[in-house]
């Protein structure tokens, strides 16, 4: 992909160093583990203890009580240079087809993590891969899946970028209703494999979305070079649900499939990919809903 020197976006949200807690106010990071050392120091030094508090409130040097901020690994930012641009790739093509009809396209964050996130769905961890978060209109990547993909025989940059786009699909897919309207489907569903074949079908709208991206980015900016599509359609199979249960060791069994066949969700993103236009990104209509 050509993407050095494109637009950064400027709604991630890099947690990945942060240390499980957020930055507190200096006077609010004083555990009972350091208070009783300041205690100790206070007693051993023959000083007040409460002066010696006093000092290191003051100094702005407090320890969070939880885990101290990570240094980063070296090379990983190029790759949150890379998901930045590729955000910031799927709001100028969805601001753009928003505003076309009429209508704001409001832009979802990317929170960047690592070891597992608190979000508005609960308590994740990167175990789970990427997801997007309806609740807050976030997409949660950890770049450790990035790993996993590799391992799975997936690597090239459209192959990230088609995992993306993937997620903000989920994201137009709410601001549109279509979520919505899915939940309500869902809770009158009358079995766990029709409730199961009903995020099959959000997840192949979700393919056929990346795939109209692919279209409108690479005709806006041209970013698309040879070969990258196939690796996008090699990573839309490898995260097929048949590829990943037998690569679990299981028995293909179609309805416990909740993101689609390797080839359904090559299909879908293909059809979205050629025609740039998310009518026809059908999959509900044709499950005849
Ligand atoms: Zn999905």
């Amino acid at each position: 992909m050509r993407w050095r020197g494109e637009r950064q976006s400027g709604n991630v949200e890099d947690v990945r160093y942060e240390g499980s807690a957020r930055r507190l106010p200096t006077g609010m990071k004083l555990g009972g583990g350091m208070t009783l050392l300041l205690l100790v120091v206070g007693l051993l030094l023959g000083q007040n203890p409460l002066q010696l508090l006093q000092i290191f409130l003051q100094s702005d040097i407090g320890v969070s009580t939880d885990s101290q901020p990570r240094p980063r690994p070296a090379g990983d930012d190029e790759a949150a240079q890379f998901v930045s641009v590729i955000l910031a790739s799927t709001e100028d093509v969805w601001g753009k087809m928003f505003s076309s009809a009429g209508q704001r396209y409001p832009e979802p964050k990317l929170v960047l993590f690592s070891d597992g996130i608190e979000s508005a769905c609960g308590m994740n961890s990167s175990a789970t891969g990427p997801f997007y978060c309806p609740g807050d209109q976030k997409v949660y990547l950890d770049l450790g899946f990035l790993k996993e993909l590799h391992r799975l025989g997936v690597s090239g940059d459209f192959a990230v970028a088609y995992v993306i786009a993937h997620e903000v699909g989920h994201h137009v897919q709410n601001v549109t209703g279509t979520e919505r309207q899915f939940r309500q489907y869902q809770s009158q569903a009358r079995s766990q494999e029709q409730a199961n074949a009903l995020s099959v079908l959000m997840e192949l709208q979700a393919d056929c979305y990346a795939g109209v991206w692919a279209n409108h980015a690479d005709s806006q900016r041209h970013i698309l070079e040879q070969g990258d599509v196939e690796e996008g359609l090699n990573a839309a199979a490898a995260i097929g649900d048949d590829r990943m249960q037998k690569m679990a060791g299981r028995r293909v069994n179609p309805d416990g499939f909740t993101h689609g066949s390797s080839q359904q969700r090559v299909q879908w993103f293909r059809t979205g990919m050629q025609s740039g236009d998310i009518n026809t990104c059908t999959t509900f209509k044709q499950a005849e809903l």
